[in-house]
């Protein structure tokens, strides 16, 4: 687990005179294991913001630190952290149980090693029984479990879930929103979730980062967000 500051972080899309800036100096700290739900509407940047907090889009200017580290210049797989995704794609070939391995396996862990995690992250998020079946004999749900679970194993520093609950119907949604909820409380992981549902924002956050065309309007938990007159 780890602690996230942004420090004046600028972003600008090109370079020149054609370049578009779309993050307009962020600044947020997170503490250890919370749980932040960046929301705003489409178009105002949290998707940018998440990307590179992940390494996947380069920071133009300002700091990023994860944990003690400024992770500028980390490339994505050495920042010790996890993205969820709301296209989450199994390999439709393998078990669930090697779905879940598949990582750690190229990580060079021992067998043992990857047994263990896999355990672990199939018990909290009840697929135990299903370990042996294949992506085709799964429900959404429990697939999108079997993605959750591909990232606990990895036991990142920090969580970032770019819209996981989009493309899911409502009953899913509702089910997979409290799945995470249960995995906050059970890991605390550090936690930054995207989403443009107020809903999903205020029942999943312990704080909300509030974003409007490239700037924090509000950070605060969500009693202070929605009293603020
Ligand atoms: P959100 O996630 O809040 O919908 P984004 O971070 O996706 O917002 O986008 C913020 C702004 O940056 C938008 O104006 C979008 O069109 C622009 N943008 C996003 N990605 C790129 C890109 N790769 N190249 C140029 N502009 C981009
Ligand atoms: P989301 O709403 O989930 O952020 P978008 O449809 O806005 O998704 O963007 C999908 C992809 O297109 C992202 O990789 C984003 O960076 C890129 N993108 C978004 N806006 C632009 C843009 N104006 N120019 C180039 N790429 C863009």
């Amino acid at each position: 687990m780890a602690t996230l500051a942004l420090n004046q972080v600028k972003k600008s899309y090109g370079i020149g005179p054609g370049a578009l800036q779309v993050i307009h100096g962020v600044d947020a700290q997170i503490a250890d294991g919370e749980f932040v739900v960046i929301v705003g509407p489409s178009g105002c940047g949290k998707s940018t913001l998440l990307r590179m907090v992940a390494g996947l889009e380069s920071i133009t200017s300002g700091t990023i630190q994860i944990g003690e580290r400024v992770v500028n210049n980390v490339q994505p797989a050495e920042r010790d952290i996890a993205m969820v995704f709301q296209n989450y794609a199994l390999y439709p070939h393998m078990s669930v149980f090697d779905n879940m391995a598949y990582g750690l396996r190229i990580r060079g862990l021992t067998a043992p090693q990857i047994r263990a995690r896999v355990d672990a992250a199939a018990r909290i998020l009840e697929l135990a029984p299903l370990l042996e079946r294949k992506p085709s004999q799964l429900s959404g749900g429990q697939r999108q479990r079997v993605a959750m679970g591909r990232a606990i194993v990895r036991q990142p520093q920090a969580f970032l879930f770019d819209e996981p609950l989009s493309n899911l119907d409502a009953k899913l949604r509702a089910q997979t929103r409290l799945e995470i909820q249960k995995l906050h409380r059970e890991l605390g992981i550090t936690s930054l979730f995207v989403t443009h549902d107020q809903v999903e924002a205020m029942t999943l956050a312990q704080r909300m980062l509030v974003m409007n065309a490239g700037r924090v309007e509000q950070f605060g938990t969500p009693e202070e967000v929605y009293e603020r007159p």
